[in-house]
């Protein structure tokens, strides 16, 4: 009887033990990776600067941002996120040597810590290694799916000489990464600091100044290479902020994207043009279309369509007078599932360009299904214009493009060379410096008064 206790007895003890294991690695670890969480990783990184103190050893602490893992989540399912997060784990566990810490801080946000760094190009090989393994294109669960990463490294003691100060500078050196549009490795330097102050503060300036009308809104002319006259006006935002001044998109057009103002933002810059168009023809000025850039985050809300066609309604305006720009990486590959909503719009009148064409993947098939009204060639193949290679580029873009019968339209002509160029290629529009940079609104119309002899003055 006595044995049966004890052996009960044991089994118990076994039973908590186990549980108790469970228990601890569920308090260390991330059971969805694998890897160690947020607490181990404060002790692994507490203990490495505690040697690195003792030894007067060097070690890189690098945090790691995952690019477009929020996209993949919302439109493929949690399922598929999921499996994308256990393989980064893998890929994580893969690159580091042992002793060296990888860690998931939590949602798609990483870390390691990489002891015994003897020189600066230590942690550099790592963060390449981890980019080249996350930016490859996998398939999971039969979805092509794509993502990046942005990493900031700090180094023990160069950077600092507390584990919070070195925390501290990872994460601002990887918002710096993000913020140069990701896939990137950054290092701390003090300089980042204030810059990254800027930029955070700007990123909480935003809400209040799509509110506040601080957003304003360019135009740039569309020209027709032949005539020289001014046949469309782009419409470009720009933001006024009351202590910076003039700030470009390019800075919080991917702030808005981030914190999903852009629909706000996109709806405000929207409305802007259909008035401003309203406003010239009531002055009497010739009809030009208006264009818009769209961000494909745009096309993800199920009203935007709904609320384009008001927009043109309220505004008494035909469809063929307002011109959407979407970029040409936005449209390819479709990753956003767009498509749908932009064949509505399309199908509605409104007619569609191709932005920044020549800088992503683009397909032929994919390229005439689209029936884009217009393709607009990326101002960095304009600008190599004179340069043998740059010549047969742009002639190659030009040609193929127009085997598919569509219009095209030069961005970024700045000097003469260029548009001769692009005359003798057959290209029908431009747009650039050459001919005027964005202007407000009362500016443009001087260009729709006085006809292509204002231009060309302005241009001189
Ligand atoms: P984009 O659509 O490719 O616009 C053309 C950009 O090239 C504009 O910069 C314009 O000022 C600039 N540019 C025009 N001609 C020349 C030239 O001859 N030389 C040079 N060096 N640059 C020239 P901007 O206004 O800073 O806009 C940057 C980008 O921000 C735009 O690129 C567009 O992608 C985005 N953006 C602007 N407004 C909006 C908006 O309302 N919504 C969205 N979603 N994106 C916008
Ligand atoms: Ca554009
Ligand atoms: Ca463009």
């Amino acid at each position: 009887e006595l044995e049966a206790s004890n052996s009960m007895l044991k089994a118990e003890n076994e039973e908590r033990k186990k549980a108790e294991q469970r228990m601890t690695y569920l308090a260390q670890y991330d059971d969805l990776t694998g890897l160690a969480n947020r607490v181990l990783f404060r002790e692994q990184l507490d203990a490495v600067h505690g040697r690195a103190e003792r030894y007067g050893e060097q070690f890189a602490l690098m945090f790691i941002d995952l690019d477009k893992f929020k996209e993949v989540n919302d439109n493929l399912g949690h399922d598929i996120g999921d499996q994308l997060l256990c393989h980064v784990g893998q890929v994580f566990r893969d690159v580091v040597r042992t002793g060296d810490t990888a860690a998931r801080l939590g949602g798609d946000e990483f870390a390691l810590i990489i002891g015994k760094v003897e020189q600066p190009t230590d942690p550099v090989m790592v963060a390449e290694r981890v980019l080249e393994r996350l930016i490859a294109p996998l398939s999971i669960g039969g979805h092509a799916v794509q993502i990046g990463a942005s990493i900031g490294i700090s180094i023990y003691p160069d950077n600092a000489t507390t584990a919070d100060e070195l925390l501290k500078q990872a994460d601002l050196a990887m918002y710096q990464a993000k913020e140069e549009g990701g896939n990137t490795h950054h290092f701390y330097v003090e300089a980042m600091q204030e810059e990254v102050k800027r930029l955070r503060g700007l990123e909480r300036d935003l809400a209040a100044a799509v509110h506040d009308r601080q957003l304003m809104v360019y135009y740039q002319p569309k020209v027709d290479v032949h005539t020289g006259d001014v046949v469309g006006a782009e419409a470009l935002v720009r933001w006024l902020h009351p202590e910076q001044g003039m700030i470009g998109p390019d800075v919080f057009i991917p702030m808005a994207e981030k914190s999903g103002l852009i629909n706000a933002l996109g709806d405000m810059v929207l409305e802007q043009a259909c008035q401003q168009h309203c406003h010239w023809m009531s002055q009497g000025l010739p009809a030009i279309p208006v264009s818009v850039n769209v961000s494909p985050l745009q096309l993800q809300d199920a009203g935007i369509v709904g609320r384009i066609i008001g927009l043109l309604q309220e505004h008494n305006m035909s469809p063929s007078m307002l011109e959407l720009e979407l970029t040409e990486s936005s449209v390819m590959l479709d990753q956003y599932n767009t498509s749908a909503r932009l064949a509505e719009l399309q199908a509605a009148g409104i007619p569609v360009s191709i932005d920044d064409f020549g800088t992503g993947y683009s397909s032929f098939e994919r390229l005439s299904s689209l029936k884009a009204n217009v393709v607009k060639i990326d101002r960095s193949f304009i600008r190599d214009i004179g340069q043998e290679r740059g010549d047969a580029v742009v002639q190659a873009i030009i040609r193929m493009v127009q085997a598919l019968g569509i219009p095209l339209l030069a961005e970024g002509v700045e000097t003469r060379e260029q548009l001769q160029f692009l005359q003798t290629l057959g290209c029908q529009q431009y747009q650039g410096y050459y001919y005027s940079r964005p202007v407000p609104a009362d500016e443009f119309a001087t260009f729709l008064q006085a006809g292509e002899s204002a231009g060309l003055a302005l241009a001189q």
